[in-house]
């Protein structure tokens, strides 16, 4: 349980505040929720008012090792006692050490680092060009990649896209998700890369068939065509394994990253194999692998490990996604998901099921109009998966 908060005693008069001030301030973007929140600890978090929520959206797949995970917040502490920000230009201990625990756990040659998952995408857009020669992409329906100019360009859904267009890169098709001969098809003597997630996330939790990326990568190879893996939402544990690649056997050429990649704290990063690498002044970025980044994210990787939170997330999931089938609703069309990275489609438009979800104590996120997007931080425990497979059915 999180401690009592102590403040102002007019609650009320404080969330009134918050709410007028972030409508007269901040530019209006976020959908929000009526929730102010103040505090965190694992899979909980709190509001204002003291109310307590099992929180299975976790900053949308960001808090994997739970919130205000004390590993992650000791290293932050420490980290800010000594250098909080130091250019590129230099060398430091934090960055090299984070850059080999990044290569271990991608199986990847080499890391650049960044601040989000958008900018992660992209530096792989930039790197694919610079390494191919050539400049379009093929991505897939329903993709989400980003709201950066580059990264939209290689994003399907036309809400985020078509208020923007025209995109930087014109070149792109789409092809259906989970279909690899349409890949094959679209691929041009013009195609830089193919670009995959694994998993889609924004799209409603979309699981590819087991070939799926397999033939994908044999395609890629044939063609002589890179193949970039967005592993922003998928990575660091979400769905039992480091990164969602492996639970197809599957290794792209490149890789993005973000999300949980910091324990919460904004990052990002880049990876790709072999000779595959930007040379001398071909990329860069100011905050890119900074000192508080890199302690959150090698505390982050070692909380992962010193926690089993990989062994944990499969477990969860399993058992997660066994009482959520074990409901039988007619009015429930899948619930499907590997590890804690959970769908749940609905015969109808979910969003009710998020205001009824937040009044019983359960944060859930509705994705794709009609699919409940479960992903807990990883150390979520039973007795909570429990109450929020009841408070689910409830709704
Ligand atoms: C969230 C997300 C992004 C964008 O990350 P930001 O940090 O919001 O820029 C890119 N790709 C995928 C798969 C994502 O889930």
């Amino acid at each position: 349980m999180i401690e009592d908060i102590t403040g102002p005693q007019d609650l009320q008069a404080m969330y009134d505040s918050v709410i007028e001030k972030d409508s007269k301030y901040v530019m209006q973007t976020y959908g929000r929720q009526p929730l102010v929140l103040s505090k965190g600890r694992g899979a909980l978090v709190q509001d204002i008012y003291g109310k307590e929520y099992i929180d299975c959206v976790a900053g949308i797949a960001v808090n994997n090792v739970g919130h205000c995970h004390p590993t992650v917040v000791r290293a932050i502490q420490a980290q800010a006692e000594k250098l909080l920000h130091v250019s590129n230009l230099y060398y430091t201990e934090i960055q090299a050490e984070l850059a080999e625990a990044l290569v271990s756990v991608t199986g990847m040659e080499r890391v650049f680092f960044c601040n989000s998952g958008a900018e992660a995408m992209e530096g792989a857009m930039k790197l694919a060009r610079i390494v191919s020669g050539k400049s379009a992409f093929v991505a897939a329906e329903h993709s989400f990649h980003g709201r950066t100019i580059g990264a939209l360009s290689v994003t399907h859904k036309s809400m985020y896209r078509d208020p923007f267009m025209p995109p930087v890169s014109s070149e792109t098709t789409f092809v259906p998700y989970s279909d690899a001969n349409t890949i094959r098809q679209a691929i041009s003597g013009n195609t830089a890369a193919v670009i995959l997630e694994p998993i889609q996330g924004e799209g409603g939790v979309n699981i590819p068939n087991p070939e799926y990326l397999k033939e994908v990568r044999e395609i890629c190879d044939e063609t002589g065509t890179l193949l970039i893996f967005d592993e922003v939402q998928t990575g660091f544990g979400r769905t039992g394994t480091w990164f969602c690649k492996e639970q197809f056997g599957v290794e792209p050429d490149v890789m993005c990253m973000a999300k949980a990649i910091g324990g919460g704290f904004p990052m990002g990063a880049l990876a790709a194999r072999g000779e595959i690498s930007f040379s001398r002044g071909q990329h860069a970025s100011t905050f890119g692998g900074g000192p508080l980044a890199c302690a959150a994210a090698l505390a982050s990787i070692e909380a992962i490990k010193e926690e089993s939170l990989l062994k944990r997330s499969t477990e969860n999931g399993t058992y997660f996604m066994g009482k959520l089938r074990s409901m039988d609703r007619e009015d429930i069309v899948e619930v499907r998901g590997k590890g804690l990275m959970i769908g749940v489609e609905i015969k109808y438009p979910c969003s009710k099921f998020v205001d009824f979800a937040r009044e019983y104590g359960v944060l859930l996120n509705c994705t794709s109009d009609s699919v409940l997007r479960l992903v807990p931080p990883l150390v979520i425990t039973k007795d909570q998966i429990d109450t929020v497979v009841d408070v689910i059915e409830q709704a």
